[in-house]
């Protein structure tokens, strides 16, 4: 078949079965599968696919067809831009997510200490070490799979970091000091997990989205402990629910943190609360 004539019949397929994104889903299986971009989908569309490839783009199709994301199937996704490699033990890193480390990078810092816990991919973590001059920094997950994920996208990227296995804050030296600590954890009430896409609920790991009861878990174990572990003047980041800005926010006044914010993402939704350890 002709190149033109496959990403034809990949969009129309999609579109007829419910795909919002066809086209975009389409370009991205192409691009990472067969690494056929945009350009050479318009000047090569004449052009007779080899069988392999046309075989291989079909099984990605089919993979999309059953509702796997797109990030899965090619097994990237861009973040911060950077490449990051995913796979099912991690979370897909959002775009929204992107707001929290530009909010870190706007503090126009250098040569700090970041820890990062739920670091899944290690997206948030190695795109602040990768822009921000002379950082280094901490990664924990309590998962095998995703550390091991976090750790290959440190080497492909060439980002040093460590990478450690622990629940939240369990597996931390105790001397360790931090000036930023970042997370994105799981936020979600387990009510509403059962009401997300398919997407989301049947292939991205329950782990890294289930909040319990009231979504809040992580941030009160955060509130609680982060400050045991940054240095005086050091700042919190947390992504959180569009709907969570109040709650999280009086967690962290709570926990002794003083100038709290909720910044919102580029959707005007609340996204991130920061809050700062002072001297008094
Ligand atoms: N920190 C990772 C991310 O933002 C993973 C978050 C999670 O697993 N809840 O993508």
């Amino acid at each position: 078949m002709k190149l033109s004539e496959l990403y034809g019949l990949f969009v129309d397929t999609l579109n007829k079965s419910g795909f919002a994104e066809a086209e975009s889903d389409s370009r991205l299986i192409f691009e990472y599968i067969a690494g056929i971009d945009r350009v050479k989908l318009t000047l090569e569309g004449d052009r007779e696919l080899e069988p392999g490839v046309e075989e291989k783009l079909k099984a990605a199709l089919d993979m999309r067809l059953t509702h796997m994301p797109v990030q899965y199937i090619t097994g990237y996704q861009n973040f911060m831009g950077l490449e990051f490699m995913v796979s099912k033990d991690v979370l897909i890193p959002r775009m929204d997510t992107e707001t929290l480390v530009e909010e870190v990078l706007r503090l126009g810092l250098s040569n700090v200490r970041v820890l990062d816990i739920c670091t899944g991919s290690g997206c948030i973590l190695l795109s602040i070490l990768k822009y921000v001059y002379g950082s280094s920094g901490v990664g924990v997950d309590i998962s095998d799979g995703a550390l091991g994920v976090a750790k290959a996208n440190s080497e492909a990227l060439g980002i040093d970091a460590t990478f450690i296995k622990s629940d939240m804050f369990e597996n931390i030296p105790k001397d360790e000091r931090f000036d930023i600590v970042v997370s994105n954890p799981p936020y979600i009430r387990s009510d509403v997990i059962g009401t997300l896409m398919s997407e989301v609920k049947d292939y991205e790991p329950l782990l890294a989205l289930d909040g319990s009861e009231d979504g809040l878990k992580f941030y009160r174990i955060i509130a609680d402990r982060a400050p045991e572990y940054l240095n005086i003047g050091g700042v919190l980041f947390l992504e959180i629910g569009y709907d969570q800005g109040a709650e999280v926010s009086a967690l962290l006044y709570a926990a002794g943190f003083m100038d709290v914010e909720v910044i919102k993402d580029l959707s005007g939704l609340d996204r991130v609360v920061s809050g700062r350890i002072g001297l008094i």
